[in-house]
């Protein structure tokens, strides 16, 4: 007789952990915007421990339940193993972003003449320098993406698009500090992210009328490339948002139209 194994709810802190650390995404096929669900690895619904946590999406969750078959069934270290291997991905990914977006690179980055410590700084002037440079660090970065993955490959046309949203979820997040703590009620990191991987299963929903998975691979394309334009418009929000309540003086006028014109 097999012990009846008690299903306890995973407490929301521990849900939304487990889901920025993956990205939203499924640790197996890491395809963005499918619908995901929180797996227990150990198939023991009460152990709600991080460890024992991973992300799937559905396909990939009907793997773990084949029985018999030719060694089809995904185990629970093989799933452990791609979920490390996903969080250290995403982690890489979010680290490089953080530090290619993050303020003191940006207001510093340029070969400025009148140097001044950042630290020193009024808050609104860091934050018209930052308009001003990031512009600037946008072309760079479309450019770096376009020679990392020059390839004419669906899987390259994604990666330009990764890297992108990468980039701005980070300008994003750096864009709110300017808000007042707790403005977004969650970290802005959480925000954005959520915010990503919500704006990924809209355009994953919206490529397929004739029904999940009718859309095939060009669908994974075509919405990570919504996703990255949705996030390029937003930061011209928040941007304009910022110059008119904060009545920013020095921002140069054709920031947004630059900021736009990067494809
Ligand atoms: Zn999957």
């Amino acid at each position: 007789m097999t012990q009846k194994k008690n299903r306890v709810p995973i407490p929301d802190d521990v849900a939304a952990e487990i889901l920025f650390l993956s990205n939203r995404t499924c640790c197996i096929c890491t395809i963005p915007g499918k619908p995901i669900q929180i797996h227990h690895i150990d198939e023991n619904p009460g152990n709600n421990d991080l460890d024992n946590l991973a992300v799937l999406c559905l396909d990939c969750h009907n793997d773990t339940m084949l029985n018999g078959g030719f060694g089809r069934k995904l185990n629970s270290s093989q799933i452990k193993l791609f979920k490390l291997e996903w969080l250290k991905r995403v982690q890489g990914r979010k680290k490089e972003a953080d530090y290619t977006a993050s303020i003191k690179t940006v207001v510093e980055s340029l070969p400025i003449q009148e140097y001044v410590d950042y630290k020193g700084q009024n808050k609104l002037d860091i934050l018209v320098k930052y308009l001003n440079n990031i512009v600037v660090i946008h072309k760079a970065q479309q450019v770096i993406a376009n020679t990392k993955w020059e390839a004419d490959t669906t899987l390259a046309m994604k990666q330009r698009s990764y890297h992108m949203i990468d980039f701005y979820e980070e300008v994003l997040r750096e864009l709110a500090t300017f808000y007042p703590p707790n403005h977004f009620t969650v970290s802005p990191s959480r925000y954005f992210s959520e915010l990503t991987s919500s704006r990924y299963s809209l355009h994953w929903l919206i490529s397929e009328p004739y029904g999940a998975g009718t859309g095939g691979t060009i669908v994974g394309v075509t919405s990570a490339a919504s996703v990255k334009h949705d996030l390029k418009l937003l930061v011209e929000s928040i941007g304009w948002s910022l110059i008119y309540r904060f009545q920013l003086e020095g921002v140069n006028p054709k920031w947004s139209e630059q900021w736009l014109e990067t494809e």
